[in-house]
């Protein structure tokens, strides 16, 4: 499209961001009628094979944001690429006895979901995207200001000019660049920890299970991926990131085994690995006239319960729920009352996991005797309730109460 067409364009709704977030609010809104825009800053590779090297980046997802995903048509293209299902989950702790054991058998699912590569996700939703006639992409795109006029949002780009729309949608990560634009705060809380992330080879299997066993330093996790390949999540304090990453590959290795307590015996080989110091945010306010945040744009949240993008996408189902509601009953959907009803409904849930998080980081980071105390009859008590585990499990794998209808029905397959 020209950028006289761009321009001279009112958009429905412009999203900023398109990662797995961003652009799964794009294809909701747009394969429901909707006139959108979904801008980019870096090009999207959506030639992404079945064979190509173990990423970085893993995610861990839920069966709400399964049904999603089938829901918006990205489910096929994740699968043509790679996923990985895992049946059990297996948690135990480096001080005190004890280990908790969850099951897919005993809930009567058929796995507790699914470990992906970020970035086959976002090829998958890319490749809808660039499908649907309703959605212009556009990609190495540079923001310079956001404006409010007219009961419009005003995008300046760099070389192209003033974009308009009734909403913009900030779904551009962490330093979200809308949410600074927009004069929206951020609250904050630094872990003090980074996360190690990267894929390896075991010399066992990891029998399609998750394993995360609780250390001093900070939770060590298996995700099981292919043949006896997982993505670990290794979480130190943030002065040991460092030393860490500039580990030899042997040495990365031996550490490896040594934090999982040789659980999957030796790691026999290493792929790239990246680290990610760990900070929960959370926006004041999701929303203002014009303009809601989604996914990291809105709020950042330990990762050792893998939640931080199935939120997002539970964000995006909601946000496209609210805007499509108020397009059927003829109401501004831009407009704050519409809004709000996407902010109440989605950032007390947020809310929530964020403080769970937190008291797991605090029960489980430190060896203290008082800590130790209250851990020591926990994973052992934990284990016989059945039901408290399958209903802990449940709430993970399906969402919580009041969940938008792309998360609850399946339409597509
Ligand atoms: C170590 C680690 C492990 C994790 N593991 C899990 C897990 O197992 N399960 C889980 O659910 N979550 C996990 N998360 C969290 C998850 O990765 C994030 O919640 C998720 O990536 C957020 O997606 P998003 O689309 O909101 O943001 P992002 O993935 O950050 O995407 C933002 C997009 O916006 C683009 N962008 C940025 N600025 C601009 C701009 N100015 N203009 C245009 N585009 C812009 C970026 O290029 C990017 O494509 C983990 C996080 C970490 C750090």
């Amino acid at each position: 499209m020209s950028n006289a067409n761009l321009t001279n364009t009112i958009w429905d709704v412009i999203v900023v961001g398109g990662g797995m977030v961003g652009s799964a609010t794009a294809l909701g809104l747009a394969q429901n009628g909707m006139r959108v825009l979904l801008l980019e800053k870096q090009a999207v590779d959506i030639s992404w094979q079945a064979d190509s090297p173990y990423q970085v980046r893993v995610s861990a997802l839920t069966r709400a944001s399964e049904k999603i995903l089938k829901n918006l048509g990205a489910w096929q293209g994740i699968e043509d690429r790679r996923l990985h299902p895992f049946v059990a989950m297996h948690v135990w702790d480096e001080i005190t006895p004890g280990e908790v054991h969850f099951s897919a058998q005993d809930m009567q699912e058929p796995n507790l979901g699914y470990t992906v590569e970020n970035n086959v996700i976002q090829a998958a939703l890319w490749e809808q995207a660039i499908a649907c006639e309703n959605i212009t992409t556009l990609v190495d795109s540079k923001i310079e200001g956001l404006a409010f006029e007219d009961d419009q949002a005003w995008l300046s780009i760099e070389g192209i000019g003033i974009l308009k729309t009734q909403l913009v949608v900030g779904a551009d990560g962490a330093f979200s660049k809308i949410r600074q634009l927009a004069n929206i705060g951020l609250d904050t809380h630094d872990y003090e920890q980074s996360a190690v992330v990267g894929c390896v080879k075991t010399e066992l299997s990891h029998q399609d299970t998750c394993w995360q066993r609780y250390t001093s330093n900070g939770p060590f996790a298996y995700l099981s991926m292919g043949n006896n390949v997982s993505s670990i999540a290794w979480y130190l304090p943030t002065d040991k990131q460092q030393w860490a990453l500039n580990l030899s590959d042997e040495e990365f290795a031996k550490e490896i085994a040594k934090a999982s307590d040789y659980r999957l015996g030796q790691v026999v080989e290493v792929a790239e690995r990246g680290a990610f110091p760990l900070v929960r945010r959370h926006a004041e306010h999701y929303v203002k006239p014009n303009l809601a945040l989604v996914g990291d744009a809105a709020h950042t949240i330990h990762p050792q319960a893998g939640q931080g993008v199935n939120l997002g996408l539970l964000d995006a189902a909601a946000l496209v729920e609210t805007v499509l509601n108020a397009k059927q009953a003829d109401k501004a959907w831009g407009s704050f009352s519409v809004l709000r009803k996407y902010e109440r409904w989605r950032r007390g849930d947020n809310a929530l996991v964020q403080r769970s998080m937190e008291g797991f980081d605090w029960l489980f980071k430190q060896d203290a005797s008082l800590k130790a105390i209250i851990r020591k009859p926990l994973l052992p008590l934990a284990n016989k309730l059945t039901w408290v585990k399958n209903w802990l499990m449940g709430q993970a794998l399906n969402g919580r109460e009041a969940l938008p209808k792309l998360a609850k029905t399946l339409v597509k397959n």
